[in-house]
């Protein structure tokens, strides 16, 4: 796994943490993908799950955490997997990972934590909200604000057909909200100072019911952490295709153009929750789609 090298924008200090990754088949992942489209992203980047044909090719998905320092605050975006969660899909069952190990590395302890904030309540995004204590699932982060989207909270509150996401519910999301943790918020929520400087929720529905991306802006580079808008760097160059985990695919793919625009323009440095490489970097026109300049 590629190191991101640590960001510092004015205030703000900004660290990734490793949980691990997984390919999936990129003929499933992105239907109708191309290998012309494979032979564009190559110009600008490079994996070794990658050739020229999409027969041969990974979706390769990194899955982190971002971790933020600002004005003394300690904020983890995004939770990954998590350990010990039986899962109904193999790549999350079961897990046993350094995380919290990658996370002290960067001198962050769990009680150092001063909120958590999930893009959205995906089992990849709510794992490490809880750990295992004697059998009970209790909080990670004791000392934490969980800050959860109203919308996904009551979504994954009463759908039963998504076992995968329902089984983070309840051992990751609910014995939080039992713990007292929890800040159930409308998903455009100023979490920290004002809008315009500080850490604001941004609604981008669509992957999820009530997807969010996180802004971030104090006192110097706009940062966007942009949870699941984006998966994979081969979206830039097809933002148009449906990924096969969107839940309103043609919703996710307008919410996605429209951020890789926003991002182009305004020179946003985006952080998106699964990019392989060092994951964050800066989108730029690439005649009629786009183009990644990851950090260095
Ligand atoms: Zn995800």
């Amino acid at each position: 796994m590629i190191p991101m090298p640590e960001q510092q924008y004015g205030r703000l200090r900004i660290n990734r943490v490793d949980e691990g990754g997984a390919g999936l088949p990129m003929s499933m992942a992105l239907p109708g993908i191309g290998d012309a489209d494979l032979a564009r992203l190559a110009r600008w980047f490079q994996h070794d799950s990658l050739t020229a044909e999409v027969e041969t090719s990974l979706f390769y998905l990194n899955v982190h955490s971002y971790v933020l320092h600002c004005d003394g605050k300690v904020i983890v975006i995004d939770s990954c997997n998590g350990n010990h969660k039986q899962r109904s899909v193999p790549f999350a069952h079961m897990l046993d990972t350094p995380y919290l190990a990658n996370l002290a590395a960067q001198g962050v302890r769990p009680e150092d934590v001063d909120m958590v904030m999930c893009t959205h309540l995906h089992a990849d995004h709510v794992g490490w909200n809880t750990r295992l204590d004697n059998g009970q699932w209790v909080p990670t982060f004791p000392n934490a604000r969980y800050i959860f989207g109203r919308t996904d909270y009551e979504f994954f509150s009463t759908q039963e057909h998504e076992v995968f996401h329902r089984e983070a519910y309840l051992d990751s999301v609910l014995p939080v909200v039992a713990a007292g943790l929890a800040d159930i918020v409308e998903e455009s929520t100023v979490v920290h100072h004002e809008l315009g400087d500080g850490i604001w929720l941004e609604p981008a529905f669509g992957h999820s019911p009530g997807s969010c991306i996180v802004n971030a802006k104090c006192g110097g580079q706009h940062a966007v952490f942009s949870g699941d808008i984006i998966h994979h760097p081969v979206q830039m160059v097809r933002p148009d295709l449906h990924f096969f985990a969107d839940e309103d695919p043609a919703r996710a793919s307008v919410v996605r153009k429209s951020l890789l625009e926003r991002a182009a323009e305004q020179e946003i440095a985006l952080f998106p929750a699964h990019f392989c490489g060092t994951s964050g970097g800066f989108v730029k026109r690439d005649e009629a789609s786009f183009k990644f300049e990851f950090l260095v």
